[in-house]
């Protein structure tokens, strides 16, 4: 017979390989509804797990605080619980439902910051509690004011950064890279301020006092958090959201710690770890260390117009009437997505001119840029809603040797992720970043509204090449326009 009082530890363990099944399937296309199921199960049992133990425990949330279980305030908090339950479901289901493809890096920022605040809110209960739980400083207790600490430290600069990195998303804070003089020396003295202070906090044992070093420290790390992030501009933002991701993780691991919760620390490392990864690939894929990207400083405001070098470039135009025509002439098409599709929406008749064109005997793939869009995966989420076919949507080490074969190339509001500045312009700020060789092709029609620049804020010359031809006008409109001729030509 399995005792009751074990059933919580088992849902825990159940719930954290529900969570290793749920990245495993994230990372394909194929599985990713069936990742998201399993992320879905392991926390609704990781959630009813941790009721269930604090009642086996007889001892809800107010367990911590030592509150006797006929008082008031016991009554309370088993209110106050599934209440705040219900409301942050509410909140949670609000949201999800709402947020647009585009602002999903905003919200995935502001919930990093979430944890972070969380963590610091467990560190001062706990370190609060510690009397309770230690009559006096050993071995343990050392190791939980450290736990502390560290959870208090990382959960702070998360939190405020993350919230700068949401105001820099969201448009409420220039993406501009705030570079004070000495930065750099002013994250470091403040870094071993912190240290110092740990030192001083962890040796002061069980006395009163110790508060005042853990509120400095956070106070120390709301600003380097914030500092840090303000410094860091333009392209390298998508690195610094999966960074921030990985330090919630560790922030939350830390939380676990603390609670002494088996689970949170599991899924702390997993998120921690898998946020770090990603961070790295990113790295690689923009061709910047990581090193460089904390440091900041990179990148000035997207939206810019073009040709700040001054000299007069040239550029043609073309109309609907003649991509659609170009396109029903190629053999072999590539479509490039970039950020201005998903704000157009326009993924829905991108997918019906790619199936007229294959019914008309035309090869049509997409190429998909690691960093295309506003979040990592943002075009493949896209297509896979717009029910593209998983097998012609490839990644750029799979098809950017097959851009010299190719008769057509639509670049759909995609700017930096198509600029061959990147290979070949060493005063470029994006100089060596990995990049798609549209210009490669015979022909290359670029959609967008204008010749402002991208995200990173800079020209592209692509724009003015012999075969690149502009279509102006949003995405969508364009789309439906060469749509529409298609049709007419089909007819
Ligand atoms: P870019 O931001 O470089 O370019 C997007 C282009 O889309 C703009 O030049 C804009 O030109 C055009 N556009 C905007 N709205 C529309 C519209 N309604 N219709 C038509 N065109 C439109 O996007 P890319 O996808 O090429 O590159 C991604 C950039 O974002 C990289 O610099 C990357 O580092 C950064 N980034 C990536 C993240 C990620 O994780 N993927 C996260 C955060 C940043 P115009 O105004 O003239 O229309």
């Amino acid at each position: 017979m399995i005792e009751i009082g074990r059933l919580p530890d088992m849902a825990f363990v159940i719930a954290a390989i529900c969570f290793i099944f749920s990245l495993s399937g994230l990372s394909q296309h194929e599985t990713a509804r069936r990742g998201n199921l399993f992320g879905i199960i392991g926390m609704s049992l990781a959630v009813v797990a941790a009721l269930l133990k604090m009642g086996l425990d007889d001892s809800p949330a107010a367990s911590a605080a030592h509150i006797d279980s006929g008082s008031i305030l016991y009554t309370v908090g088993w209110i106050l619980l599934p209440a705040s339950l219900i409301v942050g479901t509410g909140v949670g289901v609000f949201l999800a439902t709402r947020v647009e493809m585009t602002d999903m890096p905003q919200l995935v920022a502001i919930l990093h910051s979430f944890v972070g605040l969380a963590a610091v809110l467990v560190g001062f209960n706990s370190h609060l509690d510690l009397s309770h739980h230690f009559s006096e400083m050993s071995v343990e207790a050392t190791i939980h004011q450290v736990e502390v600490y560290l959870g208090v430290f990382i959960g702070a600069l998360t939190f405020t950064g993350s919230i700068i990195a949401w105001g820099k998303l969201q448009g409420v804070i220039g993406s501009k890279p705030l570079m004070l003089p000495g930065r750099h020396v002013m994250n470091v003295v403040a870094l071993l301020i912190c240290l110092g202070l740990g030192i001083v906090f962890v040796r002061g044992g069980l006395n009163d006092w110790t508060i005042y070093p853990l509120l400095a420290c956070t106070l120390i790390a709301f600003v380097i958090g914030a500092h840090l992030v303000m410094a860091i501009g333009g392209a390298d933002m998508p690195v610094v959201v999966s960074m921030l991701n990985s330090y919630s993780g560790w922030a939350a691991a830390a939380t676990g710690f603390m609670l002494n919760n088996d689970l949170l620390i599991v899924t702390g490392a997993l998120v921690g770890s898998s946020g770090a990864i990603l961070s790295y690939i990113m790295c690689r894929a923009m061709n910047r260390s990581f090193v460089s990207v904390i440091l900041g400083g990179f990148g000035v405001e997207s939206g810019t117009m073009a040709s700040a070098s001054g000299e007069d470039l040239t550029y043609q135009e073309t109309s609907t009437l003649e991509t659609a025509e170009s396109l029903l002439n190629a053999s072999e098409v590539i479509i490039v997505p970039g950020y201005g599709m998903a704000v157009a929406q326009a993924q829905h008749p991108v997918r019906e001119i790619t199936e007229i064109l294959i019914a008309n005997g035309t090869k049509v793939r997409f190429a998909i840029h690691p960093v295309a869009g506003r979040l990592p995966g943002h075009m493949n989420v896209l297509l896979a809603e717009s029910r593209v076919p998983y097998d012609i949507v490839l990644e750029m080490d799979e098809i950017n040797e097959d851009f010299p074969d190719t008769n057509v190339v639509l670049v759909i509001g995609a700017n930096d992720i198509v600029n061959p500045g990147a290979l070949d312009d060493p005063s470029s700020p994006i100089y060596q970043m990995p990049v798609l060789h549209a210009w490669e092709s015979s022909e290359v029609v670029i959609l967008k509204r204008s010749m402002a620049t991208g995200y990173s804020g800079i020209d592209n010359p692509l724009f003015y090449k012999d075969n690149s031809l502009m279509l102006f006008g949003d995405a969508k409109a364009s789309i439906d326009g060469i749509l529409n001729e298609l049709r007419n030509r089909l007819a």
